[in-house]
């Protein structure tokens, strides 16, 4: 049977996201002792109170989970400011973007991104049946954001046809960050029509505490997604969420699967935006951490792009798929950047102490 036949246009054709190297048979032939740095992942884990929130919901594991998610909207909105309309929680922040293309774009149409931005918004793109429209990324060289999102050039690309922009800020895989004031005069540019997603899965490791959020008021087609998988490191339990203009909000509901976030996730992410303390210590050690890893690459004479985030895009040029695989020999997972058209970097997530030392030790080894 030819099953790719028989799927909906779009979807023919369309590859999956790829999540990186296999970690669950990496772990049975590695161990305890594997170091994984390919997935953004934090390191130092969750709140405490987000622990004892999970396992205080386990008696109510045969019980369906809020339809609506109201407390950990209430305390969303509460903490940013928006109204509860105002917001969409979604299984993780992917099944958000997902949902915005299969909502905002069809056949016909067009999604703007920039090259080197996030995998997902290709393919929610082409399974919305739209086309993507890239923008060339900065060049390697400039000075504050090498190879990070051109706002101009993300502007002159949007067309007639433009339904939705998507743009992350900071960028995955670049790190690289946008102040709020390019971005508010890159909106300004934007036609009233052209819906703009502003992916902030990193928003809490900005060292300014800038946010696109600020802009919602002034920008009715503005939305903005956050997770809690990377700073609140809940990556597990899949909570993301988006704010924009509640018609907007009512718009997305429509498709949205009714018990999209489980019950466990729902306290979890709760009880980890309660404390903040826990977020500013694990941010602290990223920081911190991040200075370290990138100053001893840049030592050893690789290029390390600048970063707001807890990873960094390293440049180890024509040695990349060697320095890879002699990682991965040593127990180290970093993540391959050959699907974002950068073969000759790898993407490595900022580890805790013991392990950014092993990735280091790894490639003294192989250098
Ligand atoms: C990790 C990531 C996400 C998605 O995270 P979820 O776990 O699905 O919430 C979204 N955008 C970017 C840029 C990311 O790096």
């Amino acid at each position: 049977m030819n099953f790719d036949g028989l799927c909906v246009p779009a979807l023919q054709g369309l590859r999956a996201y790829d999540p990186g190297h296999d970690l669950v048979a990496w772990r049975r032939r590695v161990g305890p002792s594997l170091v994984e740095l390919g997935s953004n992942e934090n390191p130092w884990g969750p709140s405490p109170a987000a622990r004892a929130a999970v396992l205080d919901q386990l008696h109510a594991m045969h019980r369906y989970p809020d339809p609506l998610g109201g407390d950990l909207k209430r305390a969303l909105a509460a903490k940013h400011g928006v109204g509860l309309e105002q917001l969409i929680l979604g299984n993780g922040s992917h099944e958000l973007l997902m949902q915005l293309a299969q909502v905002f774009a069809g056949a016909g149409d067009e999604v703007v991104a920039s090259q080197f931005g996030f995998a997902v918004y290709a393919i929610a793109t082409q399974a919305a049946g739209a086309a993507l429209r890239v923008a060339p990324a900065l060049p390697r060289d400039h000075a504050t954001m090498p190879r990070g999102h051109d706002l101009d050039a993300i502007a002159d690309a949007v067309g007639p046809r433009t339904k939705l922009v998507f743009l992350a800020n900071p960028n995955n895989p670049t790190g690289t960050h946008l102040g709020i004031a390019a971005l508010s005069r890159f909106l300004e540019r934007i036609p009233p029509n052209v819906l703009v997603v502003v992916d902030e899965a990193y928003a809490e490791f900005v060292e300014s505490g800038e946010s696109a959020l600020s802009l919602l008021a002034s920008h009715p087609g503005l939305i903005v997604t956050r997770t809690f998988s990377k700073a609140y490191a809940l990556a597990g339990l899949r909570i993301g969420f988006a704010v924009a203009h509640p018609a907007l909000i009512a718009v997305m509901e429509r498709v949205r699967e009714s018990f999209n976030v489980n019950h466990m996730g729902l306290a979890a992410a709760e009880a980890a935006l309660g404390d903040g303390e826990h977020l500013q210590w694990g941010l602290a050690r990223n920081a911190e951490e991040r200075t370290r890893l990138a100053d001893a690459l840049a030592t050893r004479g690789w290029f390390v792009h600048p970063s707001q985030t807890n990873f960094l895009l390293v440049e180890f040029g024509a040695r990349a798929g060697a320095i890879e695989a002699g990682l991965l020999e040593r127990g180290v997972i970093p993540r391959p950047m050959g699907g974002y058209g950068l073969p000759e970097c790898l993407r490595i997530t900022i580890g805790d102490r013991d392990e950014n030392r092993r990735f280091l030790d790894a490639l003294d080894h192989l250098a």
